[in-house]
């Protein structure tokens, strides 16, 4: 059976007849049922019954709340790093949950673990890691990388970690959580970590580790990750990789026709440990980020005998090597359901998926190229696009104010597009936009983050109505 990527409510499947999601969700209440009744039958504790009018009114109340969200499955979203779970995603996670496992142990989760550590091998594979890899499924990229950050500091006490100022923000938070000095690296103009800064900061011999980002946050730029190993042959230092974002365009960067910049990604298998957000453009609901150790001799620092864990500090267990104690099994479930239907690939499964994504970016920034409208901030390297207006507006703050209505204007339209701002320093901006003011310190341009592959045939449509916008923009 082969399942694309389709967002809606039915699994859409090529050679099989289409079942809807609400089909697969019976079948779900129907197996978890069924799995029960293999122990004897039981009643309830009346404490836990609800009052059925209780229900229908708070259901109700719910129903209405839920209204005010934004349309993140809709390809006219194209905001922030948002969307819906696959529904293969949504029927592995449900199954699941009605259990509730936990993978900390074989103790609290048994048949989640065990697909938990099959999918870390598929998702170290997929960065060409050496077998035997270390790795775990983490609540989020925030826990993955504070686990990349805390190995590091455990071996390299009293060591610096570097990042770049282009890096999500919770690098510097995490440095001054795990009391170590974090050194901010400048970036170049694509916004990737410049080397040659990186290169003078390693000079001071203080740093222990550089964390390098494949997908910033703001921009989606890929940091030179090869050209720093180049100089970790000759400085010694750890790298992290903080690939929450960009980590499965991985899957692109080996084939001959790579449409993306292959060096930084192909180094990845070389880098000590990878953060990488299942949760973002692995199709997951929120709660799946993941974090690989290239040596696996780092589970000794993982050593703790809590007397009420059988498990205790056996490190075979993804809680016998994770800071986190408690974790969703159905994550795990949910992630190895969907990748037995698009798998880990380049040519099919998720690679086509973020091609598309890629592509998407990849045709917007060529109309935005070619148009009068519109000028790019930078070029992008994956699929966050960042532009900006081009009137005849001359000072910071009135570019600021002219997008922040922009985005106004789009997301009350009778048919809503959601765009979402960037805040760049005005010297950045004033190299991209000739003559332009500098009054205020700092300014907001315009970003899409295209991460959902029916990007690609909106994007026209995209790019006209905002032209629109701007042309009904005071
Ligand atoms: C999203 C993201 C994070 C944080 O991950 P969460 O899953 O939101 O906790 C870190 N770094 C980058 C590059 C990200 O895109």
């Amino acid at each position: 059976m082969q399942c694309t990527a389709v967002f809606g409510h039915g699994i859409h499947c090529e050679n099989a007849t289409m079942k809807n999601l609400h089909a697969y969700l019976a079948q779900a209440l129907d197996l978890i049922g069924e799995w029960e009744r293999r122990w004897p039958a039981f009643t309830r504790h009346p404490a836990v019954a609800v009052d059925a009018a209780a229900l229908e009114a708070a259901w109700a109340c719910y129903s209405e709340r839920l209204q005010d969200n934004y349309p993140f499955f809709h390809p006219h979203y194209a905001g922030q790093m948002l969307k819906p779970p696959h529904p293969v995603a949504v029927l592995g996670y449900v199954a699941a949950m009605l259990i509730n496992p936990s993978n900390y142990s074989d103790e609290s989760g048994r048949a989640t673990v065990e697909m938990e550590s099959e999918l870390v091998k598929d998702i170290a594979a997929m960065f060409r890691l050496p077998q035997g890899a270390l790795g775990h499924l983490t609540t989020s990229g925030t826990i993955a990388n504070l686990e990349g950050l805390w190995v590091s500091r455990e071996l390299g006490r009293g060591k610096a970690i570097a990042f770049s100022e282009q890096g999500h923000f919770i690098h510097e938070r995490l440095c001054s959580l795990l009391d170590v000095e974090g050194i901010k690296v400048s970036a170049d103009d694509c916004g990737r970590m410049d080397v040659d800064r990186l290169d003078h900061a390693l000079r001071s011999g203080r740093i222990g580790t550089v964390v390098l980002t494949a997908g910033t946050p703001g921009l989606g730029a890929v940091d030179p990750i090869d050209q720093v190993l180049a100089l970790r042959e000759r400085y010694g230092f750890r790298i992290h990789v903080d690939a929450s974002y960009g980590g499965f365009f991985a899957l692109l960067a080996w084939s001959n026709d790579s449409p993306i910049n292959p060096g930084p990604f192909r180094a990845i298998a070389e880098c000590d440990s990878i953060a990488v957000d299942p949760h973002k453009h692995g199709l997951q609901p929120l709660g799946c980020g993941c974090i690989v150790f290239r040596d696996p001799a780092v589970r000794r620092l993982y050593q703790h005998d809590a007397p009420y864990l059988s498990c205790g500090s056996d490190a075979l267990s993804p809680g016998g090597v994770g800071l986190e104690c408690s974790r969703a099994g159905a994550a795990a479930g949910a992630l190895w359901l969907t990748l037995q239907c698009l798998p880990l690939e380049p040519e099919r499964g998720l690679g086509p998926i973020v091609r598309a994504c890629r592509e998407a970016a990849q045709r917007w920034a060529g109309l935005i190229e070619n148009s009068r409208e519109f000028s790019l901030y930078v070029k992008p390297e994956l699929d966050i696009l960042t532009y900006f207006p081009l009137t005849d507006i001359d000072s910071c703050a009135r570019l600021d104010a002219c997008c922040e209505n922009l985005q106004r204007i789009l997301g009350q339209r009778r048919n809503p597009i959601y765009i979402s701002l960037l805040r760049v320093r005005n010297e950045e901006l004033q190299k991209r936009c000739r003559g332009i003011t500098a009054d205020s310190p700092s300014c907001r341009i315009l970003r899409s983050v295209l991460l959902k592959p029916e990007h690609e045939s909106a994007v026209d449509y995209l790019h006209q109505s905002l032209v629109e916008a701007l042309r009904a923009c005071p």
